[in-house]
């Protein structure tokens, strides 16, 4: 008898149809012989109405609260889910994060968990029921809800497989796996069968929001087995593993990221300490800094510009203008309409010349590039958000990608 761990993201169970055959999936797995502990995350859009809700209220509204509401939604699956295993004549059960034991720190809205105390789940599992789990929630020590940031199901059902020593953690999505580009901006992206745990992390990481970054994370910590598959077929879908197979191609993938903004500083005095005091300041108010890029000093000043996640724009830009005497810069400018186009491949750290046929890709639409940073495994380029689209086909081209080229 395995356990398994599945998890359905939002399009999987938008509507009542749609819902009902997971239902009969599930029943299916359980059918087989299998302890089975099903994640769900909020219908079809719900997390997005919700926040727009909290938006007619409040532009800036409590942490807390926010979490509170938007854990609902993943509280509507899993109890229509266990209402439609029941009436396919099997025994389920539907619980929250705080009902599995799903401990986390107090970062409401992009929480993480700490520990997870399975008992519950594992009686459950004892007694012979389907369990269902709310997805993105769980509890901090004050016993308050909290979320795990946006597509944080993927992580609630990685850490439940990893605590729970599940011998596979299935996450059916609207896509067949892995693909070396999202497969709706490149038509003629190829479905990987396998890919490492390192370079799924930076892809991830990059904007590929097909699985949240954090699973990966755990994935690969806890040794978790993981499919990406589809729930709307049965074809293979890709696995992620500790090493993957040698393909052909030393990259693996193209990621983007829109939802990023680009701040400055302008006129930074030109002394030891200004970049610890900049991003001390960022890094005390829980701003996480991407790419950074300094200015070579012109007299006694220089200018340094940074990326963040776009959400923390606001957050960032105030905190910078109340501390301009204290960092000694003379202003601030930002905009949000900037785009990361990155590529990821764990062979490209023993091939010269993959930064200039990317550039190359990209000089070649004409696509002016604002920022670039690299590591072993990727290369990002910062461009304008509207060329997004065409930036990432042109480097899926360049770099052979597509499936008729793989043929
Ligand atoms: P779910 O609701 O199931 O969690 P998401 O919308 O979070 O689904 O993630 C699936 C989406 O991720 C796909 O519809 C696809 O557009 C997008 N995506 C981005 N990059 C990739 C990629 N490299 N491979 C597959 N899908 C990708
Ligand atoms: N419902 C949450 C979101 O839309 C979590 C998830 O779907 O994984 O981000
Ligand atoms: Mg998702």
């Amino acid at each position: 008898m395995a356990l398994i761990v599945q998890k359905f993201g939002g399009s999987s169970v938008a509507d009542a149809e749609r819902l009902m055959n997971v239902a009969r999936r599930i029943v299916d797995t359980y059918r087989q012989g299998n302890q089975l502990v099903v994640v769900l995350s909020a219908q079809g859009d719900t997390t997005d109405e919700l926040i727009e809700k909290a938006m007619e209220i409040s532009e800036n509204p409590s942490k807390r609260e926010m979490d509170m509401l938007l854990s609902t939604g993943e509280q509507i699956s899993i109890a229509l889910m266990a209402m439609a295993i029941e009436k396919l004549g099997y025994q389920a059960v539907s619980l929250t994060g705080q009902q599995v034991g799903i401990y986390t720190n107090s970062f409401h809205t992009h929480a993480r968990i700490e520990n997870i105390d399975g008992k519950r789940v594992k009686d459950e599992l004892e007694a012979g029921k389907i369990v269902l789990v709310a997805g993105f929630q769980g509890v901090n020590e004050h016993g308050d809800i909290t979320t795990l940031g946006r597509g944080g199901s993927d992580t609630t059902a990685v850490a439940l497989a990893a605590a729970l020593k599940a011998d596979l953690c299935e996450i059916y999505t609207d896509v067949d796996g892995i693909y070396t580009a999202d497969p709706r901006i490149v038509p003629d992206a190829r479905k990987l069968k396998d890919i490492s745990y390192d370079e799924m992390l930076e892809l991830a990481s990059l904007g590929a929001r097909v699985l949240h970054n954090r699973s990966v994370e755990l994935a690969k910590k806890y040794n978790v087995n993981m499919e990406v598959r589809s729930s709307l077929n049965d074809h293979d879908g890709t696995l992620i593993k500790e090493e993957a197979e040698m393909e052909k191609t030393m990259i693996k993938g193209v990621a983007y990221d829109k939802d990023i903004a680009r701040v400055s500083i302008l006129s930074v005095r030109d002394v030891p300490g200004i970049a610890f005091k900049i991003f001390k300041l960022l890094a005390d108010a829980d701003i996480n800094v991407d790419i950074i890029i300094q200015s070579i000093g012109r007299g006694d000043t220089k200018d340094i510009s940074f990326t963040i996640a776009r959400n923390q724009l606001t957050e960032a830009v105030d905190l910078i203008n109340k501390n301009l005497d204290y960092i000694g810069a003379k202003g601030v400018n930002f905009t949000h309409d900037v785009a990361k186009v990155s590529i990821v491949g764990a062979g490209m750290a023993n091939h010269p010349g993959v930064a200039a046929a990317m550039f190359e890709a990209l000089a070649k639409e004409d696509i002016n590039i604002h920022m670039i940073s690299t590591s072993e495994i990727k290369i990002s380029c910062l461009v304008r958000k509207d060329e997004t689209e065409k930036a990432v086909k042109a480097i899926h081209e360049r770099f052979g990608l597509g499936e008729t080229e793989e043929e």
